[in-house]
């Protein structure tokens, strides 16, 4: 038996003989060329050609990947289009006279070299992309379409790295999982193999080699483990795992629908908590009640420059028409700390977590907030959003933030433009402090959120970033445990409602001690809330 380990992005268990995808060779041999105005009009065409099929991929890709994920199609579109794709390969059909296959194959793969090695997580993942469109448009000029060589029953299927196109189009009921040697949790080849239910595990390296194309596997996408020639006790063992999650997930299927409920008929809202625009899919498809935590950072993640109002508008916009009548808890923006932008030019500091991030930045740099403010407020006439404020430490920073979204009202108002002015304004409870003087705070704050992670983080003095110190975090230490009931109990005498957030809401051992705290509501990742309605109704 053979066990490799890499990483699982997309959790489930399948079984089968691993098919390593050999790719029929593009045509990208060195040509010279004479007519470099030709050339250049064939590469032009060709991206013509291209252009129009991903129009026709955006469109027939929705049912299978969701509106969202398809959108990556028509990103691609405008990729063709941008000049620090182009003009590079125009240039070197200019100045090397060589074919435009060979110059998209030598310019393409240096602007997917520029991306992977970039430090920002994200861009690291979009060389993919480049790789993706430049194959498609190679296949164009070649004629010919780089065909798989599939296998007629359905396989584990192995690659070095998928594109998302591939992902995208791949016969579901031919592929049992995914196992490639590249690839990035975050990558869409990731996101959309969760999203059609694929197990898929990546980054296995030169291990996951094409001489083991045929073997029997099996592979847990959950751990990240897959197995060739697997010993009998180890199908035993992950052939039960399958069949008790088969089992769980109908179980858990009874609850969809249903109202998150004790069996005292006390009520809790099961929220998700949500990164993207996309993410709400996810949290409806979860069954979430509502959107508990919309971390907007990532409208400022991965771009060169601040995203501006009209972007922001959009991307809230869609998330409140999508969730309907829920409520979406927007918090604003918690850029710093482990969430760097380049472009916010932040200093260096000793000890960033303790720094410039989140509310203090916004505090310091209004523009920024208010121009985020007003596009949630725009926004805001299309659902039933709220707004919510990281890392509040003190009353003043409470007042100054809602001085800045009255502001902002006001500014609105004056120019007749539309919006809910009664948005509620709450507040995350993610330090000591902002836990001890609850009280106080919970007199001019409309909800709580306990963010546990940096609660925790900042009670017991552990970085959360900081691996090699752990072990040391305990995260039911009776010290969170207290500063939770403190504040929830502060809110209840407020007549607010508090919820959590972080990531101990979603922590199974404790959902019945938060039931028994009066807890209203918890926000956790959309593929957890059918589990909690389950443990909620046996409280
Ligand atoms: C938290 O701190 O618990 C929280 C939800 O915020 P984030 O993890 O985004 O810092
Ligand atoms: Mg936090």
């Amino acid at each position: 038996m053979i066990t490799l380990q890499g990483k699982g992005v997309s959790a489930g268990v399948a079984r089968g003989r691993l098919f390593f995808l050999t790719r029929t060779s593009l045509s990208v041999e060195k040509r010279l060329i004479n007519d470099t105005k030709k050339e250049i009009e064939r590469f032009n065409m060709a991206r013509q050609t291209a252009a129009e099929q991903l129009d026709v991929l955006a469109a027939t890709m929705v049912d299978r990947i969701g509106e969202e994920n398809a959108l990556l199609f028509e990103i691609h579109r405008m990729m063709l289009e941008d000049t620090d794709y182009c003009d590079p390969i125009i240039e070197l059909i200019k100045t090397e006279k060589v074919c435009a296959e060979y110059a998209i194959n030598t310019a393409g793969s240096r602007l997917a070299q520029e991306f992977a090695d970039m430090d920002d997580e994200y861009m690291k993942a979009r060389a993919v992309d480049v790789y993706d469109i430049s194959k498609r448009v190679i296949e164009i000029l070649s004629g010919g379409k780089q065909a798989f060589a599939m296998s007629d029953e359905p396989v584990i299927l192995a690659t070095d790295d998928f594109t998302p196109s591939e992902t995208a189009q791949l016969d579901r009921n031919k592929v049992l999982a995914l196992v490639s040697r590249q690839g990035a949790a975050n990558s869409h080849t990731a996101i959309f193999a969760r999203t059609m239910g694929i197990p898929a595990i990546i980054g296995f390296g030169a291990f996951l080699s094409s001489d083991l194309s045929g073997k029997e596997a099996i592979l847990d996408g959950d751990t990240g483990v897959l197995y060739l020639d697997p010993e009998p006790e180890i199908i035993k063992k992950l052939e039960a795992k399958k069949e008790e999650l088969q089992k769980e997930k109908e179980r858990l299927e009874q609850m969809r629908g249903k109202p998150t409920i004790t069996k005292s008929g006390k009520l809790l809202k099961l929220y998700a908590n949500i990164g993207s625009v996309s993410d709400a899919d996810a949290a409806l498809a979860g069954d979430a009640e509502g959107i508990g935590l919309f971390r907007s950072e990532f409208l400022y993640l991965g771009r060169s420059d601040y995203p501006d109002e009209d972007t922001q508008y959009e991307s809230y916009r869609k998330v409140l028409e999508k969730m309907g009548d829920r409520q979406v808890v927007i918090r604003t923006l918690d850029i710093g700390a482990d969430k760097q932008a380049d472009y916010f030019d932040l200093p260096k500091e000793e000890n960033p977590a303790m720094g410039m991030r989140a509310i203090r930045i916004c505090l310091t740099r209004s523009d920024i907030f208010k121009t985020q403010l007003r596009a949630i407020y725009r926004a805001s006439v299309h659902g039933n959003a709220a707004i919510m404020f990281p890392m509040i430490n003190s009353l003043d920073e409470l007042r100054r933030s809602k001085e800045l979204a009255k502001a902002v009202r006001e500014e609105l108002a004056a120019k007749d433009i539309s919006f809910k002015a009664d948005v509620p304004i709450g507040i995350m409870i993610e330090t000591p402090a902002s836990a001890v003087i609850s009280d106080i705070l919970a007199k001019e704050a409309d909800f709580f959120s306990i963010g546990t992670n940096d609660l925790t983080q900042y009670t017991l003095a552990i970085d959360r970033q900081n691996d090699s110190i752990s072990t040391f975090c305990d995260t039911h230490h009776e010290a969170i445990l207290r500063l939770i009931k403190l504040t929830c109990d502060n809110a209840h005498n407020a007549g607010i409602w508090c919820g959590i957030c972080g990531s101990l809401g979603a922590d199974p051992t404790l959902t019945k001690t938060f039931v028994e705290m009066g807890l209203d509501e918890l926000s956790v990742e959309p593929s957890r809330i059918l589990k909690l309605r389950a443990l909620v109704s046996e409280c």
